[in-house]
């Protein structure tokens, strides 16, 4: 059985990723198997930043948003002369398999060491719920809290105003984060890259809520990289009797302490990883489907279609 296994977290940082490095650890001591936290993702395993975990190393991480062995990008890994570096490190510090926890990015560089002869399982660590091979992504239920607290308190100010706020959230060109949230919030228009973008629409939509319906205020919830939202905002106001007011909540919605579905997620994924390594397997990575931990070729996952959302904005439109 391997003796000794790597961990790290790459791309970008979801709340969640300290509660799976923590099961990821605790697992592998139980089962007898050793740990190296790798520092910064792919770039620290390039330049050999990593060091031994021991079960009191992950304490009190449980609760931490972001990452205690830090994340980065290093497009350069894509070389495979890169990644022979790398390997020569992990054999330096004897590490014979590595958890990689982030997202579609990072499963590709696990794919791509896999396949040079040293075992990784991905662990989907993303705020966007952008891969499609689970249900849900760490990071993403604790962002999703997040984004409905912020637009809450959007709605008193703009209920107060006769105000449409305009609320661009993130989801790296994933719905989810806007619609799960719109939906969260009762918000009037949500706009995803699956809903798709029409201007007209949205205003004509305000108007009929304003005159038809007699609303005194709207929420529109928007995906990043759709529109400009101070734009959009600027359009309401000269088209529509709202005072439209944009939003953009950016980075805060990578912070906090993750949720307990979170935490569960991450625990149970974790050790799913472990079990895995510890069979000899690699080149997988772990989901839940159904409630279910599951696991599956790295290269099916990235292959994947997107389930359809069409139900939930459906859904919506039904209920606004
Ligand atoms: P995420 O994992 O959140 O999707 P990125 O797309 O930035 O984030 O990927 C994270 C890292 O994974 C990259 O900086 C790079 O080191 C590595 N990576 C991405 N694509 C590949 C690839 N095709 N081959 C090898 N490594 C890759």
């Amino acid at each position: 059985m391997v003796k000794r296994i790597g961990v790290l977290t790459s791309g970008g940082d979801a709340p969640g990723m300290n509660a799976a490095i923590r099961a990821v650890t605790r697992s592998a001591i139980a089962r007898g198997i050793e740990v190296v936290g790798i520092y910064d993702g792919f770039k620290g395993m390039y330049e050999g930043k990593m060091e031994l975990l021991s079960t009191k190393s992950v304490s009190d991480v449980m609760i931490r948003g972001g990452t205690i062995i830090g994340t980065a990008r290093l497009p350069e890994f894509k070389d495979e002369s890169v990644r022979k570096v790398a390997i020569e490190n992990l054999k330096k510090f004897e590490v014979e398999a590595v958890v990689v926890i982030g997202g579609d990015g990072s499963y590709r560089g696990a794919m791509a060491l896999t396949n040079m002869g040293i075992n990784c399982i991905g662990l989907p660590g993303t705020i966007d719920n952008d891969i499609v091979s689970t249900e849900y992504t760490i990071g993403f239920d604790t962002a999703l809290n997040t984004v409905i607290q912020a637009i809450d308190k959007l709605r008193d100010t703009s209920s107060s105003h006769h105000r449409c706020s305009v609320v661009e959230v993130m989801g790296n060109r994933c719905g989810d984060l806007a619609l799960y949230s719109g939906l969260s919030c009762g918000a009037e228009i949500i706009i995803t890259p699956e809903t798709g973008y029409d201007e007209v629409e949205v205003l004509n939509k305000l108007r009929y809520f304003e005159e038809v319906k007699h609303k005194n205020h709207a929420i529109v919830v928007i995906s990043e990289k759709i529109t400009d939202v101070e734009m959009l905002a600027q359009k309401i106001s000269n088209a529509t009797k709202f005072s439209g007011r944009a939003t953009v909540l950016g980075h805060v919605q990578r912070g906090g302490s993750p949720t307990a579905f979170d935490r569960v997620l991450a625990t149970r994924m974790g050790d799913k990883a472990v079990e895995l390594l510890a069979n000899n397997i690699g080149g997988q990575c772990v989901g839940m489907i159904n409630n279910k931990i599951v696991s599956i070729d790295i290269n099916e996952a990235l292959a994947m279609p997107k389930a359809s959302r069409k139900h939930l904005s459906e859904l919506h439109e039904r209920l606004v």
